[in-house]
């Protein structure tokens, strides 16, 4: 039998061709009036968009699935199949298929990505889509992060584990990676972002500095102060290119780039950020903090009030400013509501502008940017107003765009359509021809009705009718029994069972000037409306900068209601180090509370001279962490420059807050999560500063009761010890921990108060000063309905570990360890010791943690048992 021929069509040839250019993303390929999808891709889409899988060229050797849209749809469509993570290749006919003999020309014409989207069916509102770009330095690593909806750019670098906090922060829907640092990437940032992995030559300095000065048109980076970023320049020049591979090429909103300095913010790391469940929850559900503070009306408020509570200030005239503004308003209820009358007008210029670079903007969204802008007025007259001096300033800095305002009114109809096609986008008093066109077409059934009339009576022909064909456009019909009263002027073109059709000069000639008029009056309408959005491009920076000025006020305005709302004060800043607050609550718990239950308030007192460290014990559910949480919550709101829930504070400056939790009890344990728990919490041990804020939370709950004891023994007394005496909070249910107070003069100790009723417990969640007597996992199981019996039992164990394992004896255990280890090595022939002793020589102590050694130490005993055993 032949072989089959495989002969492809010329549409499939070039389909294949095009594909070939886009190989990880999914084509959708315009065939007529449809988006088509193929082979492999096909089958994807039909699964993502739920459409019918079909075959092309079924039974033959180039069969193929197919699945297609209407291309009026692709806005429907095209989210969902970047939501569902595909990157979309979106191929058009470049040229019209009327005008041409031979196969349409196509091409890509937009690569949609998570990272770059400028659909608003993909983009969240209030949340900023950032694309991110992480190029690895010798030394540093270099990030960079760009919202090509809004044009926000930002460019940075550091360590590790600061690019780990931004991306944890910027959250980006896409990370850009050269191919080489696949590996290294994984194991620094693991897999919680959309990863895509560029050519390395992409990641060029040269060419990155090129692409970055071309960009924003300058000769350097200095003004933008990100000119000694080396590699975060990389970074960002990675962003740039990779718009232009996917097909962005128009980018004037993108007119300048941010640093985003360490020194600058507070500092919290991805664990911190998790913990304090800012943003996120692992429970879907959970509210998270950014729900409940979020106040603000406009989009652009509500990205900036994200970025604020990422990037809290440390500078604390800055804060100062946020303040005063936030208690200015506050005070003044008809301005909070004047304020906000206005901001719920303004939409999202931020992206509306960036519309009009991109040349995506609606004649409707160009009116939707003029009413913002003139929303702008009075906000500026109202701030100008105050006698607040940052209002006043963010007020002066508006620009209310006059000229802007006046062309688009005077341009535009007020109810322009969505769709340009629609027609009556420009103002008729706009443009004299158009005028005339659409006066023309719209009396134009006047007009015919009017020489039907004129006609009727210069034939004396009663029964004339003037109708339209697609043959000869215009007629005018006379039936046959009037054959003889037409005039010579008419010309015949057809003749009926019943009548004739005839045609004049005067319908030829109205009838060019109507069918003319409709698509010249489209014609004008889209010329005029793109000269307009030319022009507005170039208002793209002043919009952006009363953008900006909006989302600040918007924030403060938004605090401002939040303090009114939940009766928040304003926090006293101080260079001090004292953390001082008064009756302070957890914003999140005590909104979530049942009804009728009060949220109980409680004082945290920390300083560095004599009460630095605070063991916090209790029973299981009796409010440890949500003390622990409080505290960082109302130093994180303070410093963003909001009012805090207390009844006051005064907060000594903090530049970093550290938190960790033990791994919870219901996860079974390998040792390899414990590992985990301890390297996060080395972590912290090597970077705490003076004004770092520790939040420890059941730290060793993951290993064995007294490897747990023994290992937050030794983290609270590093901590004690090391010359930042660092605030710290630590809660345990390790009661065994309160001795540390009698030898550790700056750690105190507080437990959360319980009552203990006949058979259960009363939670009063009250923190007050001492520790807690004895451990409370008995009470739990009581709670939890365990038999009689095993209680009792275990109230017996107790009793007995007790007496044998008093904490006297745990404490010389500890202390004697090291000593007992010591005194064995300076006589020693036998072969293991001596391998200890090498390992002990090799280790480099200037960067093994207190943790590191002492599990160590741990590794060294076990080696021993070992030996001892065998
Ligand atoms: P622990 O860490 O001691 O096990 P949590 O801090 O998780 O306890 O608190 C358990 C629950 O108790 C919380 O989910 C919250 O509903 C409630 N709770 C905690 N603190 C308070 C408080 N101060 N006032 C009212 N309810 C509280
Ligand atoms: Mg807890």
């Amino acid at each position: 039998m032949a072989k089959k021929v495989k002969k492809e069509t010329p549409l499939m040839k070039q389909y294949n061709a095009i594909k070939a250019k886009y190989p990880d993303a999914l084509l959708l390929f315009r065939v007529g009036d449809f988006y088509e999808t193929f082979g492999e891709d096909a089958v994807r889409a039909s699964k993502i968009l739920d459409i019918i899988l079909t075959k092309r060229g079924a039974g033959s050797a180039t069969e193929t699935e197919l699945a297609g849209f209407p291309h009026h749809s692709l806005n429907t469509y095209l989210p969902k199949l970047v939501k569902a993570g595909e990157r979309v290749a979106i191929c058009d006919q470049l040229e019209d298929p009327k005008q041409t003999k031979t196969i349409v020309k196509r091409g890509v014409t937009e690569l949609v990505t998570p990272g770059v989207a400028l659909n608003d069916d993909i983009l969240h509102s209030k949340t900023n889509n950032f694309l991110a770009a992480v190029y690895f330095g010798i030394n540093t690593i270099g990030v960079s992060f760009l919202d090509v909806s809004t044009g926000e750019f930002f460019s940075a670098q550091g360590h590790s584990e600061y690019v780990d906090k931004l991306l944890q922060n910027f959250r980006p829907s896409e990370v850009l990676v050269a191919k080489p640092s696949r590996k290294i990437y994984n194991e620094n940032f693991g897999n919680d972002f959309h990863a895509f992995y560029l050519e390395d030559w992409v990641f060029q300095d040269d060419y990155a500095n090129e692409t970055l000065l071309k960009q924003f048109n300058t000769k350097s980076l200095k003004g933008f102060g990100i000119d000694d970023l080396y590699e975060g320049i990389v970074a960002s020049g990675a962003i740039l290119h990779y718009l232009g591979e996917t097909q962005h090429h128009k980018l004037q909103h993108i007119t300048s780039i941010q640093r985003l300095s360490k020194g600058e913010h507070v500092w919290m790391d991805r664990f911190t950020i998790k913990n304090l469940e800012l943003y996120q929850s692992t429970n879907q559900n959970a509210v998270t903090l950014v729900d409940v503070i979020d106040k603000t009306i406009s989009p652009m408020g509500g990205r900036l009030l994200k970025r604020w509570l990422a990037l809290p200030l440390i500078d604390k005239d800055q804060i100062n400013q946020r303040l005063d503004v936030v208690d200015y308003v506050k005070n003044d209820t008809v301005l909070i509501d004047k304020f906000q009358q206005q901001l719920k007008q303004i939409g999202d210029i931020e992206r509306l502008i960036s519309k009009v670079a991109t040349v995506k903007i609606s004649p409707r969204e160009v009116i939707q940017l003029k009413n913002a802008l003139e929303a702008i007025v009075p906000i500026k007259a109202l701030a100008i107003q105050t006698n607040n001096k940052a209002l006043q300033h963010l007020g002066t800095q508006m620009d209310v765009c006059e000229t802007l305002r006046e062309r688009i009114k005077a341009t535009l109809n007020e109810d322009a359509p969505v769709n340009i096609l629609k027609g009556n986008t420009i103002a008729s008093d706009f443009s004299a021809e158009l005028k005339e066109l659409r006066d023309l077409s719209a009396s134009g059934k006047d007009y015919l009705d009017k020489m039907l009339e004129r006609e009727s009576e210069r034939t004396g022909i009663t029964s004339l009718k003037i109708a339209s064909n697609n043959v000869f456009g215009y007629y005018i019909e006379v039936r046959h029994t009037h054959k003889d009263k037409v005039p010579e002027d008419w010309i015949r073109k057809q003749t009926l069972v019943s009548a004739e059709r005839y045609i004049t000069e005067e319908l030829k000639d109205y009838e060019a000037k109507i069918l003319g008029a409709e698509e010249r009056i489209l014609a004008i309408e889209q010329q005029l409306f793109t000269e307009l959005v030319i022009w507005i491009s170039e208002f793209i920076r002043p919009v952006q900068k009363n953008s900006a000025l909006i989302a600040q006020l918007d924030c403060l305005v938004g605090f401002a209601q939040l303090a009114k709302e939940h009766n928040y004060t304003r926090p006293t800043l101080s260079d001090g180090f004292e953390l001082d607050i008064k009756n302070g609550r957890h914003p999140v718990i005590e909104k979530q509370l049942p009804h009728g239950e009060p949220f109980i308030a409680n004082d945290v007192y920390l300083d560095r001279d004599e009460q630095q460290i605070i063991m916090i014990t209790g029973p299981n559910m009796s409010g440890k962490s949500a003390i622990l949480r409080q505290t960082a919550l109302i130093v994180l709101l303070a410093q963003m420059g909001s009012f805090i829930p207390a009844e006051k504070a005064t907060i000594g400056m903090v530049d970093k807050i550290f938190t960790r939790v033990g791994a919870s009890d219901n996860i079974s344990m390998g040792e390899s999560t414990f590992m985990v728990e301890m390297n996060e919490t080395a972590s912290i041990l090597n970077n705490i500063s003076e004004r770092s804020l520790v939040l420890l939370d059941e730290i060793g709950r993951g290993t064995s009761t007294y490897d747990g004891i023994s290992i937050a023994w030794a983290i609270s007394e590093y901590l004690h010890e090391h010359p930042s005496r660092a605030k710290t909070l630590f809660a345990t249910h390790y009661h065994e921990l309160n001795e540390m107070s009698e030898t550790f003069e700056r750690i105190k100790n507080f437990n959360v108060s319980v009552k203990e009723l006949k058979d259960t417990v009363l939670f009063l969640r009250k923190l007050v000063a001492g520790g807690s007597e004895h451990s409370f996992g008995i009470h739990v199981a009581k709670m939890a309905g365990m038999p009689q019996q095993v209680i009792h039992r275990a109230n017996k164990i107790l009793k007995q570990l007790e007496k044998s394992h008093s904490s006297e004896e745990l404490t010389n255990k500890v202390k004697t360890l090291d000593n007992d280890l010591q005194l064995s090595f300076f006589n020693l022939d036998d072969p293991l010791l001596e391998q200890i002793k090498d390992e002990i020589v090799t280790l480099d102590i200037d960067t093994l943690t207190p943790v590191e050694a002492l599990m160590k130490l741990n590794e060294i005993k076990r080696m021993l048992l070992k030996k001892k055993r065998a």
